[in-house]
């Protein structure tokens, strides 16, 4: 195929109107770039749009309920103290509001073992410039009476923090569009070619338009597998659902974030008033064609841990409910970086676990390597070679690989979620 053949053209095509492909557009687009962005629904529905919208900075909990490999803690911290400080910034830089609230967050452990883990993270943290403070018990409950009889300590983060997942997204993209970023939702990408004669790119098709562009960011989230298989890409991700539980409006009641170091929980009082629950519960299904559905025996032990932890929120009514897919990996580690295509242009990839609270980071380590430069973070081990398939990871994904859409095949190495049904139809 030929790239004079595309109608439209630009530099970067991104898929995904997640976070991850609004952060990255408007990187891009602010460095001069020309950039689409296409989504095959409305922008900021799926894993952005459904997020619990925390800002995970000190070290994070090992694994969501049911989650087989735990996250390798140590390596993901220098990560969020860097995201940490971008987030800082993304409001000034907006120009708008996201209702960022850094107003920090306790980490709680109930049992020796669980004080074991919360010393254990502390001392990373410490080694990361971090400023967290470990608290017995009462101290913590002298910091946030709410907090139960049940809880012995704390580790607490005063840069823990939330941003609104309805705003943030949208507000990325609307920056993007203001640097000249061209926005296509319900442009779901069909097919995906390399371009190997006369010119190095790809072209990039939607049932309504083909673009030819030099890069090709997916950001796709829990469908990075689907999207890369459009160019012969098999690249094994680990998609599940999970859930979260919102409460009837307070008054001001809980300003800080309430996360377990042992169980999934997080609780916070968001601007609405609302107290947002989650802490990674399986959801009943993963619906990656439709609407994943509730687990109610998730939510019930999601709102037990939560009232055992925090005994206010028994008096409280629970408003809804609701699922949202998530791009985890195999090795639960984020992934991002570039897929080697030889002889055509650069095929980036970037999604994984705590996306959100990454974002501002993975749009700069997706910017820099979109002009060829090194990211302001190493990306050591997080890398997409680990998840390709065999043949992929040998050597570089040769450019014969990348073949018109209709060569395609699905990608023989995605798994289904582990811990939920899958409903591919649903
Ligand atoms: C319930 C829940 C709670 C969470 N809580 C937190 C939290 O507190 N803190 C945190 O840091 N992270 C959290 N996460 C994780 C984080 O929110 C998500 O990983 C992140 O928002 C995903 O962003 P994304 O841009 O990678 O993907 P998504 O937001 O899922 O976006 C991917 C987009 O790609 C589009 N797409 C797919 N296929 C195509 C195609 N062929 N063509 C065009 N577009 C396509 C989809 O329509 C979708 O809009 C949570 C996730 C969930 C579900």
């Amino acid at each position: 195929m030929s790239l004079a053949h595309a109608q439209n053209t630009a530099d970067v095509a991104i898929i995904g109107g997640g976070i991850l492909g609004a952060a990255a557009a408007r990187r891009v687009a602010t460095a001069g770039l020309r950039v689409v962005l296409f989504d095959r629904g409305p922008v900021n529905r799926e894993g952005s749009g459904t997020t619990a919208g925390n800002l995970h900075i000190q070290a994070i909990h090992a694994r969501r309920p049911g989650q087989q490999v735990p996250v390798d803690i140590a390596r993901l911290l220098p990560l969020q103290v860097a995201a940490s400080a971008l987030w800082a910034d993304v409001e000034d830089e907006l120009g708008e509001s996201v209702e960022l609230r850094r107003s920090g967050g306790f980490m709680v452990a109930e049992t020796e073992e669980q004080v074991g883990e919360l010393e254990h993270k502390h001392v990373l943290e410490q080694k990361e410039g971090l400023q967290t403070e470990l608290m017995t018990g009462d101290e913590a409950r002298a910091a946030l009476p709410l907090l139960s009889s049940k809880v012995i300590a704390a580790d607490w983060c005063p840069m823990d923090g939330y941003a609104n997942p309805l705003l943030a997204t949208p507000a990325f993209l609307r920056d993007a569009v203001r640097h000249g970023a061209t926005v296509r939702p319900y442009s779901r990408v069909t097919a995906v070619t390399a371009v190997t004669a006369n010119s190095h790119g790809f072209v990039v098709e939607t049932p309504q338009e083909r673009w030819s562009v030099g890069t090709v960011v997916n950001v796709a989230g829990p469908w990075i597998s689907e999207v890369a298989s459009l160019s012969g890409i098999a690249i094994e991700m680990s998609p599940v659902a999970i859930q979260m539980l919102l409460t009837e409006r307070q008054p001001p009641t809980l300003a800080h974030l309430v996360q377990h170091i042992g169980e999934g929980l997080s609780v916070k009082q968001v601007t609405s008033g609302q107290m947002l629950i989650g802490g990674g519960w399986p959801a009943r299904t993963l619906a990656l064609e439709g609407r994943s559905s509730v687990s109610l025996e998730s939510a019930q032990g999601n709102a037990a841990l939560a009232i055992r932890i925090l005994p206010f929120l028994n008096t409280l009514g629970l408003l809804r409910s609701w699922a949202g897919p998530l791009a985890a990996t195999p090795d639960e580690m984020p992934v991002v970086g570039e897929i080697p295509c030889e002889g055509t242009g650069r095929y980036l990839v970037a999604g994984g676990t705590y996306a959100f609270t990454f974002a501002p980071l993975w749009a700069q380590c997706l910017g820099a390597l979109v002009e060829g430069h090194e990211p302001p973070v190493s990306l050591d081990g997080l890398g997409p070679q680990r998840l390709l398939g065999t043949d992929a990871k040998a050597d570089d994904v040769p450019a014969t690989a990348v073949g018109p859409a209709t060569a395609v095949r699905p990608a023989s190495t995605v798994r289904p979620a582990s811990t939920v049904r899958r409903e591919e139809h649903g």
